[in-house]
């Protein structure tokens, strides 16, 4: 028996749907909600994200612009570049890609961002927002991992929930995601002891680890909702085998492609074992960049004392 795939290319597709028709409906009340990516250096794979959250944005319609800096910038040039940017008015969202460069303080510039514009969702008072219960941003993967599970028609009322991976970025805010749609919630790290039993307990188990195929079969309870959040790029033959049972496919696409991504899950068990699951790629990850454009909308619409759509948090 196969599980149930939740696909999240499908509710990307719902998700933006929603959101264009309440761009249109801002934009008729002269709002025009805009995205600022800030990029430093030249890391390859940054410039790819920024390049298709631009490109997102473009096809949404939203105002978008990328600024570009070199890998030698400052703390103090970014705190200048943000703080201009916090008095702009037609920037309604602020995205400081990371990483930054290391001479770079990264938290200072984070912190810096006006937190009605963090629409990564990483100030600390939008921490403290999500921890407490109120309105907010929230962090987009997190967020996205909620979206799925709701549209889904998951129930995480009362559901054992666990969460491996214990970041401020992806395991801590998803597990108060879960925890405030009244989950119980498990938080487990590097530390925890037992790790496949304790996730057994999950009805819904959600892996944020960045360990390639790290959680097996005996990591599963049957018949659970498994989030594979993980992102792991394998590049050769030798670490296609060690994941894959049954490496055909995957061999032919790092042949075809030079890389094959997997998640923190092994494809083959999550596939017998759960009762549905998001795959990698096509899960979690097509939400990301979408939450972002949900989360630039909301900005938008708070900064003008306007209420959120309720499609988040609740
Ligand atoms: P981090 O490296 O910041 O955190 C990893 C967490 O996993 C840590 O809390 C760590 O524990 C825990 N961990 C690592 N190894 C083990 C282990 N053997 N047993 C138990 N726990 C372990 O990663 P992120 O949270 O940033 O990302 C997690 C994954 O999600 C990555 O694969 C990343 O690529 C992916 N990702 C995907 C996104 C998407 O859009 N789909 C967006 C962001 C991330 P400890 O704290 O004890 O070290």
């Amino acid at each position: 028996m196969s599980g149930r795939i939740l696909d999240g290319n499908k509710i990307r597709d719902e998700i933006l749907k929603d959101l264009q028709k309440e761009i249109e409906d801002l934009r008729k009340g002269g709002i025009n909600p805009g995205l600022t990516a800030v990029l430093v250096g030249d890391n390859p794979a940054s410039q790819i994200y920024v390049r298709s959250k631009v490109k997102t944005c473009e096809s949404l319609g939203l105002f978008s612009e990328k600024i570009e800096w070199p890998a030698s910038t400052t703390t103090e040039q970014l705190l200048d570049l943000v703080d201009k940017l916090n008095h702009r008015d037609e920037v309604d969202g602020i995205l400081i890609q990371l990483p930054l460069p290391p001479q770079v303080d990264t938290k200072k510039v984070l912190e810096a961002v006006d937190p009605a514009k963090d629409v990564d969702g990483f100030h600390p008072v939008n921490i403290g927002y999500l921890v407490s219960g109120r309105p907010g941003l929230v962090p987009c993967t997190p967020a996205g991992v909620i979206e799925i599970i709701k549209r889904s028609g998951v129930e995480m009322k009362g559901a054992r929930a666990v969460v491996v991976g214990r970041s401020d970025i992806v395991g801590k805010p998803t597990a108060m995601l879960l925890m405030h749609n009244h989950a119980t919630i498990t938080i487990c790290h590097s530390r925890t002891r037992d790790l496949p039993a304790v996730a057994r307990e999950g009805d819904i188990l959600v892996a944020a680890m960045g360990k390639a195929a790290y959680v097996t079969g005996d990591f599963i309870k049957p018949g659970a909702v498994v989030i594979d959040v993980g992102q792991n790029v394998l590049k050769t033959e030798e670490e296609v085998r060690r994941v894959f049972r049954d490496p055909t496919e995957a061999l032919q696409k790092l042949a075809a492609k030079g890389s094959v991504l997997v998640g923190d899950v092994q494809p083959e068990d999550v596939r017998e074992k759960a009762g549905a699951y998001t795959p990698v790629p096509g899960g979690v990850g097509p939400l990301t960049i979408t939450m972002l454009m949900v989360n630039t909308v909301q900005a938008a619409r708070a900064r003008r004392g306007m209420r959120a759509q309720a499609l988040t948090q609740s």
